[in-house]
């Protein structure tokens, strides 16, 4: 993404105190934030995220997959590739004016990032058939809503491949 250029300040003077002070508020800012313990510091759940994060710990623990989210921050914000994760901060950035959530395909979108996060999945675009392997594939989707209803076990077998890579190849996709 381009960034506007700041054109340069006639007036340092000016320019300098207005940095000083932002650098005071903004240190006071940092001081007050470590001085909170760990595990005091505030995470965020978005509450439209939510019920895909819960679902997707009912789904592993359905897999005997035990998941940890308590330290889990997820929003939303803008991206380009729709949604990312940062597995160093424990963090999903969801965009909802993306295609995949505005077009119905919410909880792939956020599975595909908690797969990221906390299955140690990378990307994975092998095929199959027509159809992408995973819900981990970089580009293309899995599936779409009108595909999944006259493909019965379709979103079965991309919850099964997520949590188990090996799962067997489905005969919708033969
Ligand atoms: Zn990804």
């Amino acid at each position: 993404m381009k960034r506007k250029q700041h054109s340069p300040q006639r007036n340092s003077l000016y320019s300098i105190s207005g940095i000083r002070s932002v650098l005071i508020i903004f240190s006071l800012a940092l001081t007050s934030c470590f001085d909170s313990p760990m595990d005091e510091q505030i995470r965020f759940v978005e509450p439209q995220l939510k019920p895909y994060v819960d679902s997707f710990i009912e789904e592993a623990a359905a897999r005997g997959v035990s998941i940890d989210a308590s330290q889990l921050t997820i929003s939303f914000g803008t991206h380009d590739g729709a949604a990312y994760a940062v597995r160093s901060t424990n963090t999903i950035v969801v965009d909802s004016t993306s295609y995949d959530w505005v077009s119905g395909l919410r909880e792939q979108l956020v599975y595909h990032e908690l797969g990221h996060l906390y299955l140690g999945r990378e990307h994975d675009d092998d095929m199959i058939g027509n159809y992408p392997k995973s819900i981990m594939a970089g580009v293309e989707d899995p599936w779409d809503e009108g595909r999944q209803r006259q493909r019965l076990g379709m979103r079965k077998y991309y919850i099964d491949e997520l949590f188990n890579p090996d799962t067997k190849r489905p005969d919708w996709s033969l």
